[in-house]
């Protein structure tokens, strides 16, 4: 499923791919295509509705 994210550093958007097999609570950095800067990503996922929320913010 791809959804999208705001860089926590520059505010671009960044999309992304997010495994719904990989469990309903992910947490991984991904760098922003824009800036290359880290992003921790939070994902959760409602295993009833499919509901995908993703958060991130600057990472370290
Ligand atoms: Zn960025």
């Amino acid at each position: 499923m791809r959804k999208t994210f705001r860089c926590a550093w520059c505010f671009e958007v960044n999309e992304i791919f997010v495994d719904l097999s990989a469990g309903e609570d992910q947490v991984y950095v991904e760098d922003c295509q824009v800036c290359c800067r880290p992003n921790t990503i939070h994902i959760s996922i409602d295993v009833d509705t499919r509901q995908v929320t993703v958060e991130n913010e600057p990472e370290g």
